[in-house]
């Protein structure tokens, strides 16, 4: 079968316009730069300004934070195009589709105001740190505490495999606050 022959039955007309405007803009923007950034270890930091100007970071997120106002199908289209050309060095995917959406559940609505919008524009690039050197799946056996100081929280701990962590601005770090709360 030809995959691009193929009709998904959650395929529409916008989200077509999507694939297109997408895959003009990663082969523009992206391809040309594989190589490069395989070599330095990442993307180009302008990279991600770049993909909110054209609206692919946060296309999920509600328009009141800066986001697209689209879905999970907007999001799969864009994962769908970063693979067709076989790009696996842009983690769209954990700035959007995972912090930005732990950010807009749990969030305040001050933090929700602070970050979404300059997540969405690329001018924060977010991290999710859950991994520790000794614990992959079994989240519950985390070892990184986070004591209580006044208004701030000290964090002690290691954690590995952070995708974007080499340069994101925004961390959410899994944490252990207690060990009477086990894995809360
Ligand atoms: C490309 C990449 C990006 C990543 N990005 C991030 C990131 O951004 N943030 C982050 O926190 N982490 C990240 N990780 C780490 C990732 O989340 C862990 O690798 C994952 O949780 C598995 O942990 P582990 O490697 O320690 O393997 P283990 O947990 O030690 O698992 C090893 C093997 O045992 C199997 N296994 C484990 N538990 C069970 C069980 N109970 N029953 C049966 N089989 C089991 C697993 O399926 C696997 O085959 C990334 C990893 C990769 C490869």
């Amino acid at each position: 079968m030809i995959l691009d022959d193929y009709q998904s039955p959650w395929r529409t007309e916008e989200l077509d316009d999507l694939r297109a405007m997408t895959r003009t803009f990663l082969k523009k923007e992206s391809v040309p730069h594989h190589a490069r950034w395989a070599e330095q270890h990442s993307v180009d930091r302008d990279f991600w300004r770049q993909a909110g100007e054209a609206g692919l970071l946060c296309i999920s997120i509600p328009e009141e934070y800066g986001g697209g106002g689209g879905s999970f199908a907007h999001e799969a289209v864009i994962m769908e195009e970063q693979a067709r050309i076989a790009d696996d060095a842009w983690a769209n995917v954990v700035h959007s589709t995972i912090v930005a959406h732990y950010i807009a559940t749990f969030g305040t609505e001050e933090q929700k105001q602070r970050w979404l919008p300059a997540m969405a524009s690329g001018d924060l690039v977010g991290a999710i740190a859950m991994t520790e050197p000794t614990t992959g799946s079994d989240l519950q056996s985390i070892r990184t505490r986070a004591q209580r100081d006044g208004d701030e929280y000290v964090i002690n701990g290691s954690k590995t495999f952070i995708t974007n962590g080499t340069y994101c601005d925004l961390l959410i770090i899994v944490a252990r606050t207690s060990d009477e709360k086990g894995g809360k």
